[in-house]
């Protein structure tokens, strides 16, 4: 059962004050518990999110999330555009959105019924800076979209290597890919040294974070887009995921 709107405050403030987010997540509480209240009751009629038990609701995917939107938010400017690649029920991008209305987020995923529950979501939620759009990234890479994004982020949809070239395609020169990934994050960025330089992308940074009250430590892997990705990337999906680059 999900918290109460009073319970998931309580908990969500605590959280919040024992990660230093305060500032960013506060403000966004209430589109936030509309995230959580929605999974919760549609989670029960279609099959979305392998996470549905309150308090990990709320570490795994809401405050996970905020931290990913607390790096961005270091990057980003007012009406920045940002791509959630293999987005899901809306991780990161539905939390980011929440916590960054100055900037333009968009959501992919191959599933319809899975960008459905997510415009719904942010319907529902009064979050206006939101919209999904159902697609295969190795496709929608190949047409508008292309180039027109300053950040691309993904969570728990491929190992790097494969990642980098369903990502790198949509962002402008200059523009960031971040990645969330978890204790085998060191080990992924070494298997896509290759892919990184094929593609265009050039290392920043390895943030390591953890989320309050649980002891693993997570990573975001932040590359800069330097050079156009060149036109014979993304490949079909069977290429890319037999051969990574
Ligand atoms: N990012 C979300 C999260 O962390 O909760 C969802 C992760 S889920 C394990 C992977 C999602 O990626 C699925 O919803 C799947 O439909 C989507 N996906 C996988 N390959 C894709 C592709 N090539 N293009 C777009 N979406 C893709």
């Amino acid at each position: 059962m999900i918290y109460t709107k009073e319970e998931f405050t309580t908990r969500f403030s605590l959280l919040c004050e024992k990660a230093d987010l305060s500032e960013l997540g506060l403000p966004a509480k209430d589109k936030l518990y509309t995230i959580c209240e929605q999974l919760d009751l549609r989670s029960k009629q279609f099959n979305l999110t392998a996470i549905t038990e309150p308090e990990e609701v709320l570490k795994k995917h809401i405050m996970d999330c905020l931290f990913t939107a607390q790096c961005i938010d270091g990057i980003a400017t007012d009406g920045m555009r940002l791509l959630d690649v293999g987005s899901g029920a809306g991780f990161p991008s539905l939390p980011i959105a929440a916590a960054l209305p100055n900037i333009n987020v968009s959501a992919m995923d191959s599933t319809a019924k899975k960008t459905v529950y997510m415009n719904e979501t942010a319907a529902l939620a009064k979050i206006e800076n939101f919209k999904a759009h159902p697609a295969r990234a190795e496709e929608a890479a190949r047409g508008e979209m292309r180039g027109a994004f300053d950040i691309c982020t993904a969570r728990a949809v491929a190992r790097l290597n494969v990642l980098m070239e369903l990502c790198a395609p949509f962002l402008k020169i200059g523009g960031h890919f971040v990645s969330m990934k978890g204790a085998a994050a060191e080990e992924e960025m070494k298997e896509a040294e290759s892919a990184a330089k094929k593609l265009g992308l050039t290392f920043v940074e390895k943030c390591r974070y953890f989320i309050p009250e649980m002891d693993d430590a997570r990573f975001l892997l932040i590359y800069r887009k330097d050079s156009k990705t060149p036109e014979s990337y993304p490949r079909n999906f069977s290429q890319i995921s037999k051969k990574p680059l």
